[in-house]
């Protein structure tokens, strides 16, 4: 019997296995990857060296291709562009598999046991509880039983564990809207941008954005993520490589393609059951608006570790001691994710043409949009001069409709800030549900 057992070392739960087996917990870590390809996903790559802080880890110089000093965005005219670059932030462009391997080998350093090539495919659930899971050894085809006081699913966005409970709070899909649809491809090139750079176009990237982050002077990671059923990511990224002229022409050769998906919303509203723990993905727990999950994912196993092992101190494993982790999740990120997530809805209703406006217009200053996604409530550069703009092009009603944003966002904020305890959930949950719906009446169209 496991203290803990962890399906999925991704970035969070290897750092909840890490964590859990630093306090003295018997830790179990399966991954379906082969152990030398653990951290190989299809991702930007790219990461705030905040969380790196956040989490006291020292990265090892292989894992990661370079630091930046911020990010710049481009609006879908090419003509305005904020650059984000503030003292003291910066973002690594990380080898994801080497990056994977440090964070495996500092799971495996702290005591935890490893299987790899090891598939999770279900719970077990025994008298209301979640007793441990069910595995398949993809080496020989062997099927088996593990038992643990708690059991995590870290299996990313698939949330193979999670879809198993039909339990309140994790009887919840995402909608087209808040899920991104990904394509991305790593090229060695002539050159590259000197910044990571998001290029925001509704047309060619509905619903999210196209990216182009160097990884040194020679090679990118690049891609668009496009809400579920908008349109063929692979297509519009063709599209793309055409269009700008840092890629044009300058492609030597493709080092890797693929695919992926981002839960790009709030968190999952309960993400704790009797005996069982979801963090990452597998959670939602991405920032909705630039879709970067890598520093969240792990202050969320982080986060999880320590209430399991405060849980398993006291005897206890039932929903109601691990209620806890809800709690602090949502009061150190999740509260931030719920008021992005309004901003998203803004974002992904406006078209071309408002982008352009909005970005020309200086209506939000980098600092401020730097400020908004480090969770800091949103602040507007309202002028007089833009007033009598979007009067002037017959859309007075944008700037009340930022206004009203800004002001959701920050009321979407306290109903997370004040999360319940497991008495006050049902409540809870109807509230952020009609609140929620609201949201796509009052600023989700155009
Ligand atoms: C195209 C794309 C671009 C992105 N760009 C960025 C970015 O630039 N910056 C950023 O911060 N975030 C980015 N993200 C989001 C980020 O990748 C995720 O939020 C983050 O990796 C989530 O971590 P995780 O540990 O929950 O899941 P994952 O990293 O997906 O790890 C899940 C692990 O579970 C394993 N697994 C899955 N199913 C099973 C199973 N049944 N049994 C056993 N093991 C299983 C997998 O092999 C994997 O190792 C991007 C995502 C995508 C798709």
């Amino acid at each position: 019997m496991y203290d803990v057992c962890v399906a999925g070392s991704g970035v969070a739960g290897a750092t909840l296995a890490r964590e859990a087996a630093k306090k003295g917990l018997k830790v179990l870590l399966v991954d379906r990857l082969p152990a030398n390809r653990v951290g190989d996903k299809v991702c930007g790559d790219a990461l705030g060296s905040h969380h790196v802080e956040r989490l006291g880890l020292s990265l090892p110089r292989e894992s990661y291709f370079a630091v930046y000093p911020g990010i710049e965005i481009y609006s879908p005219d090419m003509k305005s562009r904020l650059s984000i670059v503030a003292e003291g932030l910066s973002a690594y462009a990380l080898n994801r598999v080497e990056f994977g391997q440090f964070l495996l080998k500092l799971a495996l350093d702290s005591g935890c046991e490893f299987r790899s090539e090891t598939h999770a495919t279900g719970l077990i659930i025994q008298d209301g509880f979640v007793k441990g899971i069910k595995l398949l050894n993809l080496k020989d085809g062997s099927k088996e039983e593990v038992y643990a006081k708690v059991t995590v699913d870290a299996t990313g966005s698939s949330r193979i564990l999670s879809k198993d409970l039909k339990t309140l709070g994790f009887d919840q899909e995402l909608d087209d809207d808040e899920t991104l649809v990904c394509y991305r491809e790593i090229l060695e090139t002539e050159e590259a941008p000197p910044l990571p750079t998001i290029y925001l176009d509704m047309e060619d990237a509905p619903g999210g954005y196209f990216w182009v982050f160097p990884e040194g002077e020679n090679r990118v990671n690049t891609g668009l993520g496009v809400v579920k059923n908008a349109a063929n990511p692979r297509l519009l990224f063709e599209k793309w490589v055409e269009k700008l002229p840092c890629l044009k022409g300058k492609i030597r050769r493709v080092i890797h393609r693929g695919g992926g998906v981002v839960p790009a919303r709030r968190p999952i509203d309960s993400a704790v059951w009797n005996g069982f723990i979801a963090v990452g993905d597998a959670a939602f727990m991405v920032n909705p608006v630039h879709g970067g999950g890598i520093g969240s994912s792990m202050t969320g196993g982080f986060l999880a570790a320590e209430v399991i092992a405060e849980a398993l101190e006291n005897g206890r494993e039932d929903e109601a001691t691990l209620w806890g982790f809800n709690a602090q999740y949502m009061s150190k990120y999740g509260a931030k994710q719920a008021a992005l997530d309004v901003f998203r809805i803004f974002l992904q209703s406006l078209n071309n043409a408002l982008i352009n406006y909005g970005l020309a217009q200086g209506l939000i200053k980098s600092e401020d949009l730097l400020k908004a996604s480090m969770g800091e409530k949103l602040r507007l550069n309202i002028t007089e001069k833009a007033s009598r703009f979007f009067a002037g092009i017959g859309k007075p009603w944008f700037l009340a409709r930022l206004n009203k944003t800004a002001q959701l966002m920050e009321d979407f904020r306290q109903l997370y800030i004040n999360y319940p305890s497991v008495e006050g959930f049902r409540e809870w949950r109807s509230r952020v549900r009609v609140f929620h719906e609201r949201l796509h009446e009052e600023i989700g169209r155009a």
